[in-house]
């Protein structure tokens, strides 16, 4: 079904795009503005995890029920180290606990992956191209305001692959460090949710821990800087607009996790236009009872501090079934309903 106005999309991110390859699919006419000169140039080829335990089925399905299909990069990750302030567990799982990925405009990134499948299809993507709210049909543009930053580096090295992830207030308040290494490539970063002015001494500080328990070699060191928004209260629709992925504030909570939500929630704001149904209904049912637990998971987080790391540390790696863990971590429907207005109340978010 061709109509005569294009469809249009600001933001060629995973959540856009995701959007633009659903509605050519079904025969509508869509022009993807995005504002860079190419797609993904908010990262810099750096490592990211395609999380897999918030949900029963594997995210590789279902991004391909998406329609996508799961052509770039993208390693099992099995293997996990964590470390609290006094602890530390290796754990391995059975099925991938979630998948190694690429950000950024190089060939085997997530981003150009999407741009190519979305130009199989024709669609038209203009770079260097800013649409205005009010002319755009689905908002795709990537976050809005810092509820987290992230200061880290990407870096050659010889060391073996892994991942490794570290809780500590003084390597990031309020947030994780990561550590991520594959193929000669790593990614180290300090992610904050408090104390953003003390962003690069927590990497620094991060670097010296790492280097401590694994030992770092890094060569060619690019750093990188960037901010996630969170928000569970912003309306997903306005008139005729439809806010998707960051820009919607669908986002875990917890962790920053957001490219599984970017890409679903791009999907249904399609699937609504093409159905006419209500997208905002759509988007709750699927990801809003997951999103509150993330809500209500940080909470915990934030009042547990430096012990509650600790803590989860050790009970994760006590786990008999790891992936069952971590998703009934996601999915606790009592504990959602009675603890969610407290969270939200004390989870303060700037504006
Ligand atoms: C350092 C870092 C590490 C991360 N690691 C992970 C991870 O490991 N796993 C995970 O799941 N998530 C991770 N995230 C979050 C994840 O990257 C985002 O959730 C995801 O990219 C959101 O996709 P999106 O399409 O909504 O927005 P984006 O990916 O931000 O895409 C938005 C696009 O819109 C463009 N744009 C902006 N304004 C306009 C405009 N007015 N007109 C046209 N175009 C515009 C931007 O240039 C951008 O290309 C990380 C984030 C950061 C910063």
């Amino acid at each position: 079904m061709q109509q005569s106005q294009p469809i249009s999309i600001a933001g060629a991110g995973p959540a856009g795009l995701t959007a633009a390859i659903t509605l050519a699919r079904a025969g509508h006419r869509i022009i993807v503005h995005e504002r860079r000169p190419d797609v993904g140039m908010r990262f810099c080829d750096d490592y990211q995890a395609l999380e897999n335990w918030t949900s029963e089925e594997d995210v590789l399905d279902t991004i391909r029920r998406l329609g996508i299909q799961p052509d770039f990069y993208c390693q099992p990750i099995t293997r996990l180290s964590s470390y609290g302030p006094r602890s530390a567990a290796q754990v391995t799982f059975a099925e991938p606990h979630a998948y190694l990925i690429r950000r950024g405009a190089k060939p085997g990134s997530l981003d150009s992956a999407l741009k190519r499948q979305a130009l199989d299809l024709g669609i038209d993507i203009r770079f260097e191209s800013v649409l205005t709210e009010a002319e755009t049909d689905i908002v795709a543009v990537g976050p809005r305001q810092a509820c987290a930053i992230a200061v880290g580096c990407v870096f050659d090295t010889d060391m073996n692959e892994q991942a490794a992830v570290l809780l500590d207030n003084r390597l990031a308040p309020k947030g994780y460090a990561y550590l991520l290494v594959a193929e000669g490539r790593g990614t180290l970063a300090t992610v904050l949710y408090d104390q953003f002015s003390a962003g690069k001494a927590c990497l620094e500080r991060t670097i010296d821990r790492v280097q401590n328990l694994v030992g770092l070699t890094m060569r060619n060191v690019q750093h990188f800087g960037g901010y996630g928004t969170f928000d569970l209260t912003r309306p997903l629709v306005s008139g005729r607009r439809r806010y998707v992925g960051e820009a919607a504030g669908l986002q875990d909570n917890l962790f920053g996790f957001g490219i599984r939500q970017a890409m679903v929630s791009g999907h249904l704001a399609a699937r609504s236009i093409i159905e006419g149904s209500q997208y905002d209904r759509l988007c709750r049912t699927s990801l809003g009872g997951q999103l509150r637990a993330s809500l209500i998971n940080r909470y915990w987080y934030e009042f547990m501090g430096q012990p509650g790391y600790d803590l989860l540390v050790r009970l994760s790696s006590r786990a008999r079934n790891q992936r069952n863990f971590w998703s009934r971590i996601y999915t606790k429907p009592m504990l959602r309903l009675l603890l969610y207005p407290l969270a939200r109340l004390a989870i303060r978010r700037p504006r």
